[in-house]
């Protein structure tokens, strides 16, 4: 057929040990990529140098791979490419959709933290580079959240690219990188939804065309937060076919006493189905999984 080849990818940043939350969701986009016969590529998203370590990623990556999931392609390490994404906000200087900003947060305060669209500021100072907003409407059709419409995002919340520090945000790097790596199909958590409208318009900028978005229900902790490192999910253990077993149970695949991790993969990419997750908000954690 002519469609595209399926290239999906799990993109942790290594500000901490992988947690029951961050398996769910590699798994989520490990199985639907082996489902439709993809590749699936693990990416570090390490730009953001005063939070993430190389130990946390070698770390994260070995758990992965004691569950059986392997980056199909060479790990990306965002770190190592600033050049990249140098070159694509020069093009947004040039097409002066991006201005520099050194403003501090006290002032913002003033605009409930958003940034107003103009900026007294100049280059001599140390600056952040601001994405120029503008009210544009992006929808597009989650494979299990449905029909998702952004309005107001974009209006008046001018997105850093880069900080004033010298690093790249995210919302830059994730977009240059899941392009250039022609990923087709994004498969992550819920909470990345309200980055959505900012990464789109970030697409229609440069030109490209943005992949097919899936977002799947967030693990929540008793309290009703999703489960985090900023509140203390415990790491995972390595290579323990129980814990598979519970975080294929949040996906709704419940497998009848699989004896391997490989086995247990196997039959989850058969029994994957992401319109079972249609319709969910959060995924409590239950009873007897409350120590992730
Ligand atoms: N690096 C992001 C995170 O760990 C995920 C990026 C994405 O899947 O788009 O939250």
């Amino acid at each position: 057929s002519s469609a595209t080849p399926y290239r999906g990818r799990f993109a942790p940043s290594p500000t901490g040990p992988l947690h029951f939350g961050s398996l769910v969701s590699a798994l989520a986009s490990y199985l639907d990529a082996k489902q439709q016969q993809g590749s699936w590529i693990i990416r570090i998203e390490d730009v953001d140098g005063t939070r993430c370590n190389a130990r946390f990623a070698e770390q994260i990556i070995d758990t992965l791979n004691s569950y059986g999931l392997h980056s199909d392609e060479p790990i990306r390490v965002q770190s190592q490419h600033h050049n990249l994404y140098e070159q694509q906000l020069s093009k947004l200087k040039q097409q002066q959709i991006v201005f520099p900003c050194n403003c501090t947060r006290q002032s913002l305060a003033k605009h409930n933290g958003s940034h107003p669209n103009k900026c007294q500021s100049n280059l001599d100072n140390p600056h952040s580079w601001r994405l120029q907003t503008s009210p544009v409407i992006y929808e597009y059709q989650d494979r299990i959240q449905g029909r998702l419409v952004f309005s107001d995002d974009l209006k008046n919340n001018c997105p850093v690219l880069k900080r004033k520090d010298g690093f790249f945000s995210y919302q830059l790097a994730v977009v240059v990188d899941d392009h250039l790596q022609n990923i087709s199909h994004l498969v992550r958590g819920a909470d990345l939804i309200e980055t959505t409208a900012q990464q789109l318009h970030l697409y229609h900028l440069l030109g490209w065309t943005a992949p097919n978005l899936c977002h799947i229900p967030l693990i929540t902790n008793h309290q009703g937060d999703k489960i985090s490192k900023q509140n203390h999910a415990k790491p995972i253990e390595n290579n323990h076919l129980p814990t598979l077993l519970r975080a294929l149970h949040y996906l709704k695949i419940d497998l009848i006493s699989p004896t391997s991790i490989t086995e247990a993969l196997s039959l989850a990419i058969e029994a994957w189905d992401p319109s079972k997750l249609q319709g969910i908000k959060d995924l409590p954690l239950e009873e007897q999984d409350l120590h992730f």
